[in-house]
């Protein structure tokens, strides 16, 4: 009998727990033992029962409702270290756990893809140092990995959509709905920053869907004549117009041509000294990752969760680990390590304002 495992790691998405509820009753209904670790790769560094639990059918009841992720969640540093990843090893070994998915974001799943990489090496430390017995050494000669992208900033490649970004964009357009309210009253002006990284995504969409005045996102950076000329324009022409209400949305990482990040305090200051409006900052922060999933990011979760147990039973260890992704509405496996090589490709080239081949990127499907 089969025993899969999932773990939740890196940053906490809504939606996560509708994964992990359709990875557990996936598993269990095609007939495999059922396991969760605890705290992303910190409970596999820790071992234990405590750290990988094995789950049953109820365990998981009424989790599709829930935000967050309820078997937590850690950054750890061990893992990225071998002796941490050998310890993860002995302890998946000693839990009789023989597959792994991993719902995270591009970190977690260049971890998970390591670890299945060294998984043979790992292995013979451990018999060579009497740390699982050859038994135990026979049985685990190859770990099945499999990732889900659980991420609210929609920044992985080969996927067009991670589980968490849309609740997350529902939580940044319902904030800036809220804003927008005040702002009227008062006739104010607000910037409103919001998350995602080096990705513009969520700033972009929610500022198409808030009909927001003006959007900074890193892939679209200017020099700040250029923006602050532009937006003042636009701001000034819709106030023209008899407009009560500016909305600016900044993305986390936007940046101005020559690179240097503009911040929701550079434009409050455009705003106030050129334009003269009453201007305030809202920060939106850990608002946008809380609260419960919207429906789409659990319906998501709940196919790719059964996509992942369905990949793990039907890999082999000449095949390379599948990453579950949304395709056109479809859910497809896309080698886990090209999706996760194209996604960094993309963050250099923004890094290193080549947008252009962060763009071409973006539309490619696999890198050279
Ligand atoms: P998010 O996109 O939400 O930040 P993420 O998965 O990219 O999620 P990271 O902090 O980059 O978040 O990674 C989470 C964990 O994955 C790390 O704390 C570490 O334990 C593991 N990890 C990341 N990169 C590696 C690596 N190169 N080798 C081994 N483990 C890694």
């Amino acid at each position: 009998q089969k025993a899969i495992a999932v773990m939740t790691s890196g940053g906490d998405a809504p939606g996560m727990n509708s994964n992990v509820r359709a990875i557990v009753r996936s598993a269990i209904f095609k007939g495999c033992r059922a396991f969760v670790v605890m705290e992303g790769y910190e409970g596999l560094v820790r071992g234990g029962p405590e750290y990988i639990k094995e789950f049953h059918w109820e365990d998981v009841r009424g989790w599709s409702a829930e935000g967050g992720t309820n078997i937590g969640t850690a950054r750890c540093m061990e893992f990225k270290k071998r002796e941490g990843r050998l310890l993860g090893a002995q302890h998946l070994i000693e839990a009789g756990v023989d597959a792994l998915i991993v719902c995270g974001g591009d970190g977690s799943l260049t971890g998970a893809d390591l670890f299945r990489s060294e998984w043979p090496s790992l292995i013979d430390e451990l018999l060579k140092t009497n740390r699982i017995s050859n038994e135990q050494f026979e049985r685990m000669k190859h770990l099945n990995i499999c990732g889900t992208v659980g991420s609210i900033d929609n920044d992985m490649s080969t996927t067009d959509a991670t589980i968490g970004a849309y609740s997350a964009l529902d939580r940044i357009c319902k904030a800036i709905d809220y804003v927008e309210a005040t702002a009227n009253s008062h006739s104010r002006a607000f910037v409103v920053e919001v998350m995602g990284r080096n990705c513009g995504w969520l700033a972009l969409l929610a500022g198409i869907a808030t009909s927001a005045d003006y959007i900074f996102i890193p892939e679209k950076p200017a020099t700040s004549s250029e923006w602050q000329d532009q937006m003042c324009d636009i701001v000034s022409k819709h106030r023209s117009r008899g407009k009560r209400t500016t909305i600016v949305v900044v993305a986390e990482g936007a940046i101005s041509a020559d690179l240097t990040p503009i911040s929701p305090g550079d434009v409050h200051k455009v705003l106030v000294d050129r334009l003269g409006l009453d201007t305030r900052i809202t920060t939106l922060g850990h608002v946008q990752r809380g609260g419960t999933a919207v429906a789409y990011d659990r319906i998501l979760a709940t196919l790719q969760g059964l996509e992942a147990v369905n990949a793990v039973l039907e890999s082999s260890p000449d095949t390379p680990s599948p990453l579950i992704a949304v395709n056109e509405n479809k859910i497809v496996r896309k080698p886990l390590m090209e999706s996760v090589k194209l996604t960094k490709a993309v963050a250099e080239a923004i890094q290193a304002k080549d947008f252009k081949r962060a763009m071409s990127l973006r539309d490619t499907e696999f890198i050279e």
